[in-house]
């Protein structure tokens, strides 16, 4: 067993690094292989969640490679979750194997009424809910295009799970187009195209997820062009979601960019402030974590716009504070999260922030670096800053000269070359300005 599971932890480095692998599989332990099912041993619940909204299918999958045999896998906690956090996990395993017994493969936390509206995905949400109250009917095809975790699996899930839950013999499919890509190619392989059109035809409603990767796909594109089109006249609903709009969509046949653009496109943008801020006391209930304001203004702050890595950080807090029996607070969150790139609202870098840091570096005053005076000491870090802000801004020759002392534009050009000769042959000189570089830009 203890061999089974340092195959299966190196298969999950490989697959989620270094970093992800530390934080959140290590802890981990294989339990007991029995029946058919694999019981790991975890810290806690948020750990299970982690592991599951971030990478679904992983376990299975290591442990397939590992075994070669397709093991159940069950959690032991070694904190024991509350009752409540059961009951609600019950309600949604039932939830789950009810709509899996009818052939539909939905996450059931993927409900409307758990997504959060916003300025950023407001027309993308009352379109979704719109197809949702009348499927084939309002918008067809339906294309939510937006960035990498901004809502678009969530969103077009949220249609099915509501039309699955109103109308029982309801047919609907939700794929990735990379699935509908290797059934395709399945069923050319083995001559089994009729199935396939069997299968794809008689939906009442189909949700294809990152349509993105058809790119490139000609005999994809094909059959995908001929579903849609049977679907469509059918008047079945089409639900398609992409990380772009299709006019930017390569290499894809002009019949399926225009069948693409025929209903309706809505786009879901970066959220704002107070989305993301709304987003965090959403998920906080649900997860039933307490967090202190400041804590919330941190995150929303701290994170720009990916809701997945948002929600990430926020699981994060909760898994340590439940490991370390101690409230999340301000000072435990930018603890816990330093090593989360800080996503400020990228600032451009100007002359005078660069000055400032040069002459901190230097011990010199920032009114000599901008003075008009020629002392030996000051005239290498004038050249520095001149040179770094010719390097890290778009600041012009003149005015990179006017912010340190007035000078024109032929000095500023002799100190570019003067600076760039010495970094590319002084060594100890060159580690200097990559770490200024460093300090400037994070
Ligand atoms: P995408 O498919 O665009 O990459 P997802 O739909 O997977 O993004 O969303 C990433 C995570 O963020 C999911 O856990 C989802 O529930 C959550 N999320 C995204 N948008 C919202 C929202 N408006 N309200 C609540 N949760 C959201
Ligand atoms: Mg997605």
């Amino acid at each position: 067993m203890k061999e089974i599971w340092e195959k299966a932890q190196a298969m999950i480095k490989e697959r989620v690094g270094e970093h992800f692998h530390e934080m959140w599989f290590r802890p981990v332990e294989l339990a007991q292989v029995k029946d058919g099912s694999a019981v790991l041993e975890i810290p806690n619940r948020f750990f299970k969640e982690w592991v599951e909204d971030n990478y679904p299918g992983l376990l299975t999958d290591v442990l397939k490679e590992a075994t070669g045999e397709a093991l159940r896998i069950k959690y032991r906690m070694s904190e024991k979750p509350d009752s409540e956090s059961k009951k609600i996990d019950s309600q949604l395993e039932t939830r789950k194997t009810r709509l899996a017994s009818r052939g539909i493969f939905l996450n059931p936390k993927y409900i409307f009424g758990n997504f959060v509206e916003g300025e950023s995905n407001r027309f993308a949400k009352a379109a979704a809910e719109a197809v949702a109250g009348n499927p084939g009917r309002s918008y067809n095809p339906l294309f939510v295009y937006g960035g990498v975790g901004l809502g678009k699996t969530h969103l077009i899930s949220a249609i099915g799970n509501a039309v699955a839950d109103r109308i029982k013999n309801f047919h609907l499919l939700y794929v990735s187009s990379e699935q509908f890509t290797n059934e395709v190619v399945h069923a050319v392989r083995h001559g089994k195209t009729d199935e396939l059109k069997a299968k794809y035809r008689n939906l009442d409603m189909l949700l294809i997820d990152d349509i993105q990767f058809v790119e490139n796909k000609a005999a994809t594109q094909e059959e995908l062009f001929h579903t849609l089109n049977s679907l469509y006249e059918g008047q079945k609903q089409i639900v398609i979601s992409s990380d772009r709009p299709p006019k930017e969509i390569k290499n894809l046949t002009d019949r399926l960019r225009s069948r693409f653009s025929m209903g309706l496109i809505a786009d879901i943008q970066p959220p704002e402030y107070e989305t993301k801020v709304a987003i965090i006391h959403k998920k906080a209930e649900m997860e039933r974590i307490s967090l202190p304001a400041e804590v919330v203004e941190f995150l929303a702050r701290r994170i720009k716009s990916n809701i997945r890595e948002l929600e990430g950080c926020l699981i994060r807090l909760a898994a340590h504070s439940s490991l370390t029996g101690t409230p999340i607070d301000l000072a435990m969150a930018k603890n816990v999260l330093r090593d989360v790139t800080i996503e400020e609202d990228n600032k451009p870098l100007t002359v005078d922030v660069i000055i400032k840091a040069v002459a901190e570096h230097f011990g010199i005053k920032v009114a000599d670096m901008k003075a008009r005076k020629r002392t030996r000491d000051i005239a290498m870090p004038r050249q520095v800053a001149m040179y770094l802000a010719r390097e890290l801004t778009e600041a012009s020759l003149s005015e990179i000269g006017k912010a340190v002392g007035g000078k024109d534009h032929a000095t500023v050009i002799y100190a570019c070359r003067q600076m760039a000769d010495k970094r590319a042959n002084d060594e100890n000189f060159s580690g200097m300005l990559e770490s200024l570089i460093n300090r400037l830009k994070p």
